[in-house]
């Protein structure tokens, strides 16, 4: 049986580009992996009589309509009026969900006023969905076979309610097949010469299984989906897949799921106790940003050095100025001996360097813009290697960071 989803989120600020709509991808994703597919998504401003039309349009289509949204105290939040409307049906207080209100102001010091208790009132037809988070709460309608259910739109209330109220509801309501999924991190490859190599890989697939390719700057996810009836026969067909893979694609893969590169390094060092710094040009910190955004980096990486001009590439990393003058600061000469530099300037293991035309202007007809050199320095050797990355400044910056990150890790990561 099919079953089709809509969602609709509500808020004018959605409309007005004030707030991105981050709930609805996130639901869309939760919901696929418990085996339902959402085949709508609208967005509709703070106004009655637009829900009250986009309920009547989506009863029509789907079995389930997931608001967010509009349930808060304040007057421009109309959802409730919207749906007792819609419900035919009448606001009622209910103690329990005030004594609730009261004892999270009481935790936050706050006096209990008006439109607190106003959010105690709920269309009396609905079920309540208890929200431990906050102040307002879920609410479940069925009519005809259809479930409407109405979510608040801060994004983390809304999802603890959908997670330990909403989806245990469906599973039980619909039956839904198990369903599992892995991700995994590649690297080095672009979407199109990727689908090429796996063409024979998603043909000879089994029936129940997906793959989806989530393209980022610098990073292609490959998505594993799989469904059936039972989760561990389910693990078992993945990780056979992904063994495939791995013989398929080793050059590319980095990790599975939520790992990063700057994670991966982190570890390897962090085991090892050996030491990272970097020299930064074109990337501006960037890398430096990644590794440190990781928890108890402090362990491994001991500084760097963003040595945007030629002046502070010669004065502080102790480039000589032929180098520059010969060669151009985007160069194998140049980024090699900022890798060597920084690492004995700050007495570490490894020390990554990035030198490259970012871009939009800069570019010469050698040296275009995206020419990147990146070099990873150690004890025993320093290698560098040339990429030449797209027109899009940002990206370039991005991609450049992941693959230095990357070329380190190969290092840390070769066998010998
Ligand atoms: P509250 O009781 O907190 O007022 P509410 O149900 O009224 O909850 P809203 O007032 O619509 O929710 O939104 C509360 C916050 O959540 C706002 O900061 C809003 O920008 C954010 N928000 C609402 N909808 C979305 C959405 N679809 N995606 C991401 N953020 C959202
Ligand atoms: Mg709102």
């Amino acid at each position: 049986m099919q079953i089709n989803v809509e969602l609709v989120t509500i808020g004018n600020e959605l409309l007005s580009g004030n707030t991105t709509d981050t709930n609805s991808a996130w639901l869309s994703q939760q919901l696929n992996l418990i085996g339902l597919q959402v085949s709508r998504i609208t967005s509709v401003p703070d106004i009655k009589k637009d829900i009250l039309s986009i309920l009547a349009e989506s009863e029509n289509r789907a079995d389930i309509i997931i608001m967010t949204g509009g349930l808060g105290p304040t007057s421009d939040d109309i959802t409730k009026p919207a749906l007792c409307e819609f419900f035919n049906t009448k606001l009622v207080f209910r103690a329990e969900i005030f004594t609730h209100i009261e004892s999270l102001l009481f935790k936050k010091q706050l006096k209990i006023n008006e439109y607190n208790k106003m959010q105690a009132e709920v269309p009396e037809s609905a079920l309540v969905l208890h929200n431990d988070l906050g102040t307002a709460a879920g609410l479940w309608f069925e009519k005809n076979n259809k479930f409407f259910i109405s979510l608040p739109g801060v994004p983390f209330e809304m999802k603890g309610l959908f997670i330990n109220k909403v989806a245990p509801k469906f599973q039980e309501l619909f039956s839904l097949q198990a369903v599992y999924s892995k991700t995994i991190i590649t690297h080095g490859s672009f979407e199109a010469q990727l689908a090429e190599t796996l063409k024979d890989f998603e043909d000879e697939m089994p029936e129940n299984m997906m793959l989806a390719y989530l393209p980022s700057p610098g990073i292609i996810r490959l998505r594993l989906v799989t469904t059936g009836d039972d989760l561990e026969e389910l693990k078992a067909e993945v990780k056979g897949q992904i063994n495939k893979l791995q013989e398929l694609i080793p050059e590319y893969i980095i990790g599975f799921n939520e790992d990063t590169l700057e994670e991966i390094i982190g570890k390897i060092l962090m085991d090892r106790g050996q030491s990272l710094s970097v020299a930064e040009s074109c990337t501006g910190g960037k890398i430096a940003s990644l590794i440190t955004g990781v928890a108890g980096s402090s362990k491994y990486f001991k500084g760097g050095i963003i040595a945007y001009s030629n002046e502070i590439k010669t004065d502080q990393l102790a480039i000589e100025k032929s180098l520059l003058e010969n060669f151009g600061a985007v160069s194998k000469q140049v980024v090699e001996n900022m890798a060597i530099n920084s690492r004995l300037l700050f007495n570490t293991d490894y020390s990554i360097s990035v030198s490259g035309i970012a871009g939009p202007s800069g570019g010469t007809k050698e040296k275009p813009v995206g020419t990147t050199w990146i070099a990873v320095s150690s004890k025993s050797a320093t290698n560098s290697h040339e990429f030449r990355f797209g027109d899009n400044r940002e990206r370039n910056i991005t991609r450049a960071s992941i693959t230095a990150l990357n070329l380190l890790r190969k290092l840390l990561t070769e066998p010998g």
